[in-house]
């Protein structure tokens, strides 16, 4: 078998990678920085796909699809958004190819240049903000509350398999308000169903809070979003959620009469997460065994796999494995049957290991003897034996407390790894000895933002909400602080 990965400890970084294509969840494309999602990969982020496009339209949202191709004068009208995003366009100038007669093969035709060159969306504010100028003309036109499922292209020069890369797979909500206030409530109410489904389903705790100006997305007023430890003690951003102000209706013309017939502005919002997500999901759980998925997003949450030397022992085992996938499905259990006579059942044990499936059950002659099948949990790699007739109830328990059990053990790893620095010698200490999330105190600044960035590698990943505000002094320029940010290096 050579499936093996490296561990952990040896190279956190290569162990990712291998645990990655080794699992059958993606690979490297021919088109660096992009990647090929594999089925079992693909299952999962259906799983969280539909789960988010539950809560968007609990939360009163509806989908919709706007175009892959944005011309390239939509960028100019918004300042900000084009100077964030202009480094990292794809942009195309031809829609034709021709044979090349002098070195073989085909060429682009220079007989067929666009007029206007397109920008292969990084983002669709600027598409959807020209559309709804035609969808919004009063106040009874608002909210509107629109989500987009999507592919978008940003030309990132370092990327990594699903944490980033050149294309993802993404949602972005796009709402637009008649008010200052509601615009707000939805930035804030979207990043909650971002911390809810990072937390009940992902099994990840998530530190909420509002991006500094440097990290502030291009176009918004403020950003928020939500930041995750990994194993290595690095955070991730997790998702963002961004309040626009008037700024994309302002460069649309986005105007809507109020109640009293006034024209006004109206005021956006913006909201994505991404297949970053999946790299979160393995980078926060799994083991130097392999991938180890909470049940609320396993594609498979069950395994059945036989044990057996003749085939008289195989047809009686079947009968009981069908009888226990029928009644685990009818309690919405995903189950699989492996009897496959292709592979040994040592190899389905490690192979379902490295897939993460949560719970296995093994049913070989002995326990047909005794009325027993033996369950073994993906998560503490704990075995026991349980009776025939307790095992459907035995099941639907242990996925719940499987899916508490590895949110708890990233929850206290997320404790253990978070520490406050009170001098910039300790805060230095603390990020190159130990790593993880550091509280500290900040004057507010970019400039000492970015210093600390330079000689630390750590940035800040957010200002906390909910967190006490204890005024300060900053750890690095000792000028005043009006509470402590959260500092870390991160993906
Ligand atoms: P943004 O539009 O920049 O706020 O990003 C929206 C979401 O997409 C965030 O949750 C990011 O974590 C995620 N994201 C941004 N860039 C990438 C990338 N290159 N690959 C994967 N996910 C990304």
């Amino acid at each position: 078998m050579s499936k093996a990965i490296p561990s952990r400890s040896e190279d956190y970084s290569l162990w990712y990678n291998e645990l990655v294509k080794k699992a059958g969840l993606a690979e490297n494309s021919p088109v660096r920085g992009c990647m090929v999602i594999k089925p079992y990969g693909f299952a999962i982020w259906e799983k969280m796909q539909q789960t988010l496009d539950k809560m968007f339209k609990e939360t009163g949202h509806s989908n919709a699809y706007f175009p892959l191709f944005i011309p390239k004068s939509f960028f100019s009208k918004e300042a900000s958004h084009v100077e964030g995003f202009a480094k990292e366009c794809a942009v195309v100038t031809h829609y034709r190819l021709k044979n090349d007669e002098v070195n073989g093969g085909v060429m682009v035709d220079p007989d067929a240049k666009l007029e206007e060159e397109l920008i292969v969306r990084p983002t669709s504010e600027t598409v959807i903000w020209d559309s709804y100028k035609n969808w919004i003309q009063s106040y009874r036109d608002l909210p509107l509350l629109i989500n987009q499922w999507a592919n978008v292209v940003r030309w990132e020069m370092r990327t990594r398999l699903f944490l980033r890369t050149a294309e993802f797979l993404w949602q972005e909500g796009h709402t637009a308000h008649a008010t200052r206030q509601e615009a707000e409530e939805e930035t804030v109410q979207m990043l909650n169903v971002y911390a809810e489904f990072a937390e009940n389903f992902m099994a990840l705790p998530v530190t909420k809070g509002i991006k500094t100006e440097n990290e502030r997305f291009a176009g918004a007023v403020e950003t928020y979003c939500i930041e995750a430890m990994m194993q290595d003690g690095k955070a991730l951003q997790a998702g963002t959620s961004h309040f626009l102000g008037q700024n994309f209706a302002k460069a649309f013309d986005v105007k809507f009469a109020n109640k009293e017939g006034k024209e006004e502005y109206v005021w956006g919002t913006s909201w994505g997460v991404s297949t970053r997500l999946m790299g979160a999901l393995i980078m926060a759980h799994s083991d130097d065994e392999g991938l180890v998925l909470p049940p609320n997003l396993a594609p498979i949450q069950v395994v059945i796999v036989p044990i057996y030397r003749k085939d008289e022992e195989l047809e009686k085992i079947s009968e009981v494995a069908e009888k226990f996938t029928k009644e685990l499905r009818a309690r919405n259990i995903s189950v699989q049957y492996d009897k496959r006579d292709t592979h040994k059942p040592g190899w389905k044990f490690a192979e379902y290991e490295l897939k993460g499936v949560p719970v296995r059950i093994a049913i070989g002659p002995k326990d047909l003897e005794k009325g027993t099948v033996e369950i073994a949990r993906r998560d503490t790699k704990e075995k026991q034996f349980v009776a025939q007739g307790e095992t459907v109830e035995h099941i639907v328990t242990l996925l719940d407390d499987i899916q508490k059990n590895i949110y708890q053990k990233a929850a206290s790893f997320k404790e253990a790894n978070t520490h406050q620095a009170d001098s910039y010698e300790e805060f230095k200490e603390v990020i190159e000895k130990k790593g993880g999330f550091v509280y500290a105190h900040w004057d507010g600044t970019s400039e000492t933002e970015e210093k600390i960035k330079e000689e630390t590698k750590a940035t800040i990943r957010c200002i906390p909400l909910n967190s006490n505000q204890e005024e300060g002094t900053c750890i690095y320029s000792g000028k005043p602080s009006k509470g402590r940010v959260l500092f870390a290096k991160a993906y």
